[in-house]
């Protein structure tokens, strides 16, 4: 049988590129993001039948509920979660509007916290199954300009090592994946950034995606951190 593969912000981006390899490994994906045509329109590029898409703000926890009971009801239990639904608002902290920084905070922390929470009710019935959290290189280093996003990245690395914790003796193991510069929507207009990269070059969402896959699949991996920024922690 499918392995059943919610990837939340799956409609583009990082996530765009992990529903498709899992896709195309066979998995069953289940594709949500905010926007339902975009969702749809991903999952029906998807290769294989059979996928959902679903309209749903990860930030919501009535929407995230609703979502995760549609799933369990339509699809059965979930084996993998992947959280890449996110936001940045990159200013100064003087500059950034409380709004905003509730938006990234919602979105980019809260929003794992409750994915998490509504897939672990079906992971553990019956027992098993692995998450991937996606922060930043930003969450381990700082970024001047980005201390708000940077907050709700670090936020995953305790909460990820927590809920790993919390979870191994259920054969759910939890891991975190911290990207640098990755090639999407997000990081538009950054291209002078390439000069701080030791590699000197932007990564590709599906050079992301191998190592979500890798973390997904590696069963004695649990509340570990994975860089995938072309070395540019070394730089920072
Ligand atoms: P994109 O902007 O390309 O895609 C973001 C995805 O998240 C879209 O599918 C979007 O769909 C979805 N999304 C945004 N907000 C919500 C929400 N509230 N509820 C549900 N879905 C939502 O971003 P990336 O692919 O670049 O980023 C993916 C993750 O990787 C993010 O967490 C980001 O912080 C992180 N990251 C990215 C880096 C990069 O260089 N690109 C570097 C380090 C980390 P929709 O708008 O329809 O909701």
């Amino acid at each position: 049988m499918s392995r059943l593969a919610v990837v939340c912000g799956g409609s583009r981006g990082i996530g765009g590129a992990v529903a498709l390899l899992l896709a195309e490994r066979g998995c069953r994906v289940v594709v949500l993001s905010r926007d339902q045509d975009s969702a749809r329109a991903a999952m029906e590029a998807l290769p294989g039948g059979d996928h959902l898409s679903l309209s749903c703000d990860v930030s919501k926890e009535q929407e995230v509920q609703r979502s995760f009971e549609t799933i369990q009801k339509t699809c059965g239990s979930v084996s993998y979660l992947v959280n890449a639904a996110g936001i940045n608002r990159d200013s100064l902290l003087l500059r950034t509007p409380p709004h905003h920084m509730v938006s990234m905070l919602h979105t980019n922390l809260l929003g794992s916290m409750l994915t998490c929470r509504a897939a672990l009710r079906s992971m553990l019935r019956p027992p098993g199954g692995a998450i991937v959290n996606i922060g930043s290189v930003v969450g381990l280093k700082g970024n001047a300009g980005q201390s708000v996003y940077s907050a709700s990245k670090s936020g995953l690395q305790g909460f990820t090592r927590s809920l790993a914790k919390e979870v191994a003796s259920r054969n759910v193991r939890v891991n975190l994946l911290l990207p640098g510069f990755i090639r999407t929507d997000m990081t538009e207009g950054l291209e002078d950034s390439e000069r701080l990269i030791p590699l000197r070059r932007f990564g590709t969402g599906q050079e992301v995606a191998q190592a979500v896959l890798f973390l997904l699949e590696s069963q004695y991996m649990t509340g570990a951190e994975l860089l995938v920024d072309g070395g540019l922690h070394l730089s920072m």
